[in-house]
């Protein structure tokens, strides 16, 4: 398996086998090891999109999550299909917050 380290710029190809144990080459740092062992054990994401919005001068509020476990994804579709939020929000309000996220605001949206 190869994996390109988005850590820095450098952009590393990771190699990775997985026999009796698993083996990481290519890294130039111990940052890049991590990441291939993340990535192949629990990997993590920031997430964006979109709740909707009660009298808003638009109908949505962006937001972005916290860094986050990709196995959790299906938990922020559930509660952000079912947050009821209403305007105003500001940029960098928290919208949502549990031991597996945080949503907060990527924009301001003010009230009609
Ligand atoms: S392995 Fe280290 S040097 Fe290479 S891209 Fe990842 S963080 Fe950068």
């Amino acid at each position: 398996m190869k994996l390109i380290c988005i850590i820095c710029p450098m952009g590393c190809e990771l190699k990775i086998k997985q026999e009796e144990s698993i083996k990481i080459t290519g890294h130039l740092c111990p940052r890049g090891k991590q990441y291939a062992l993340d990535e192949i054990t629990d990997p993590k994401r920031v997430y964006t999109g979109n709740i909707r919005l009660q009298g808003g001068e638009l109908p949505v509020i962006s937001y972005k999550t916290s860094t986050m476990r990709k196995a959790d994804l299906d938990h922020l579709k559930q509660v952000s299909g079912s947050l009821k939020l209403s305007a105003p929000i500001r940029l960098g309000d928290i919208l949502y917050q549990d031991d597996k996220m945080t949503i907060t605001a990527t924009r301001t949206i003010e009230r009609t």
